[in-house]
């Protein structure tokens, strides 16, 4: 299928690793030419790299450090031409108590989570609007449909964005110009940074990684965890011109994982 998305520019955040690299990885197979970000320049380049050998024919063009400094954010749009499509995509704030957490914690989650990707909406979607084309993918969480109690941070900061998202993607004035706005909640997915919660559980239960894992693989109906790349088809797809009926909703993937039947 021609997802119709050739020659446009996306931002993509949180892009050298895991999820961010597999949606920026599946929009560069389809023309798409990329701006990407994330701190480590180093990685950065060598995904960017990757990213370019890919498809010879798209620019690539990424903007080194922290998605949520507003400098940084600046340096990401003026990098970008145009911006068709949003990949709002940012590191998850770690686990914890929340008996632990001060307001500075919860500061740096919501500021993370939840107020950086609506900066960005805000900086791109009237644009977007205004040509008749826009698609905003925010990267969040299953954890915003089924809470998991040691990631409040990301409980909270994440509903707090959906909450928004679920009103602003409604506006006619973005709805009826052909500018959506989901939300992709990844269940489990083998990237570093579900390899390093195992580890953390490993540590802290004295079980033996492989048993952690299996542990979770039993919760799991698909009996795996998913992969960047499956988790960025999916995204290029909502970014498609034939994904334009499909707005402000929170699309889990987790081979089955939640139990409910909504
Ligand atoms: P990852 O650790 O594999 O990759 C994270 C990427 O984000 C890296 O490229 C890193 O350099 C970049 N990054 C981190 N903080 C950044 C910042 N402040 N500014 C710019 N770049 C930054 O993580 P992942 O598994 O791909 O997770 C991506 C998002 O999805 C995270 O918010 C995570 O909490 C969420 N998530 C992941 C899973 C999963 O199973 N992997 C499940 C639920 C939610």
């Amino acid at each position: 299928m021609d997802l119709g998305i050739a020659g446009h520019w996306a931002i993509v955040g949180a892009a050298s690793r895991g999820l961010g690299r597999g949606c920026a990885r599946a929009l560069a197979k389809e023309g798409v030419n990329l701006v990407i970000n994330a701190r480590d320049a180093d990685v950065l380049a060598a995904t960017a790299q990757e990213l370019q050998s890919l498809n010879g024919d798209i620019e690539v063009r990424s903007v080194a450090g922290d998605i949520g400094n507003e400098a940084v954010r600046s340096a990401i749009l003026t990098a970008c031409p145009q911006v068709d499509i949003l990949v709002n995509n940012n590191g998850g704030p770690p686990p914890g108590d929340f008996r632990d957490w001060t307001r500075g914690d919860w500061h740096e989650a919501v500021d993370a989570n939840m107020i950086t990707p609506i900066e960005l909406i805000k900086a791109t979607v009237d644009a977007m609007a205004s040509r008749g084309f826009g698609r905003v993918v925010n990267i969040t969480s299953g954890a915003v449909k089924a809470p998991i109690d040691t990631l409040g941070l990301s409980n909270g900061a994440r509903s707090g964005l959906t909450g928004f998202v679920a009103g602003l993607a409604r506006q006619p004035q973005l709805a009826s110009n052909n500018v959506t706005i989901n939300n992709l909640l990844p269940g489990a997915f083998d990237t570093e940074r579900l390899r390093s919660g195992l580890d953390a559980a490993s540590k802290a239960s004295g079980q033996a990684v492989s048993l952690i894992r299996e542990q979770r693989l039993q919760g799991i109906p698909a009996r795996r965890f998913g992969n960047a790349d499956e988790f960025g088809a999916f995204c290029a797809f909502l970014c498609s011109k034939h994904a334009s009926y499909l707005t402000g909703q929170n699309i889990l993937l987790d081979g089955g994982g939640y139990p409910g039947t909504f």
